[in-house]
């Protein structure tokens, strides 16, 4: 086997480039816009997938979603517009939104280890805790007090989702930032 520049495939010349290389230019990413863009194209995917979290973990009928007002009012588990992780209503209902696919939710409000337990947790643990918070923020309606109290939620979520809801608890910077769970 030769392994020789004589090999490769001699390209025409590289017609001239105007601007600044790709290389080189500045392109804008921020983690929130990309994870709603992301939770759009595969909105009806993660809203099974949801829902079948939600079933898995018990939640009554009423607990499983809402009414989407961006669409037509269609119930839904799954609300690709919000980018906050979760929600829940006054009367209990939850939502899940493109906040859990974003790698950087817990930056703002969350000290480094838990940001990163975030990003190294799999997504149905990611909503499997997500769940157990939103229901104690019902109850205590207050989200300092639902940190203490989800991980001790009796729903049959994974070792993971506990151990991200723990690690929440000890990382709460005490200030939540403008989307944070
Ligand atoms: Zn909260």
């Amino acid at each position: 086997m030769t392994d020789t520049p004589s090999d490769l495939p001699n390209h025409p010349a590289e017609p001239g480039m105007i601007g600044t290389p790709p290389s080189a230019r500045h392109i804008p990413y921020d983690s929130a816009d990309h994870a709603e863009d992301f939770s759009h194209r595969y909105a009806e995917d993660l809203d099974i997938a949801t829902g079948q979290v939600m079933m898995d973990l018990n939640l009554t009928d009423h607990q499983m979603g809402a009414r989407d007002p961006d669409r037509n009012r269609e119930h839904h588990t799954f609300f690709p517009s919000d980018r906050t992780g979760g929600s829940v209503s006054p009367t209990g209902q939850i939502t899940i939104d493109s906040g859990v696919m974003n790698l950087h939710l817990l930056d703002a409000g969350y000290y480094e280890p838990t940001q990163e337990m975030w990003r190294r947790t799999k997504l149905r643990s990611r909503i499997e805790a997500i769940i157990p918070h939103e229901l104690a923020e019902t109850e205590y309606k207050d989200h300092d007090l639902a940190l203490i109290a989800a991980p001790e939620t009796k729903l049959p979520i994974s070792h993971e989702a506990k151990r991200l809801l723990r690690t929440m608890e000890a990382g709460w910077k005490g200030s939540a930032g403008p989307s944070s769970l």
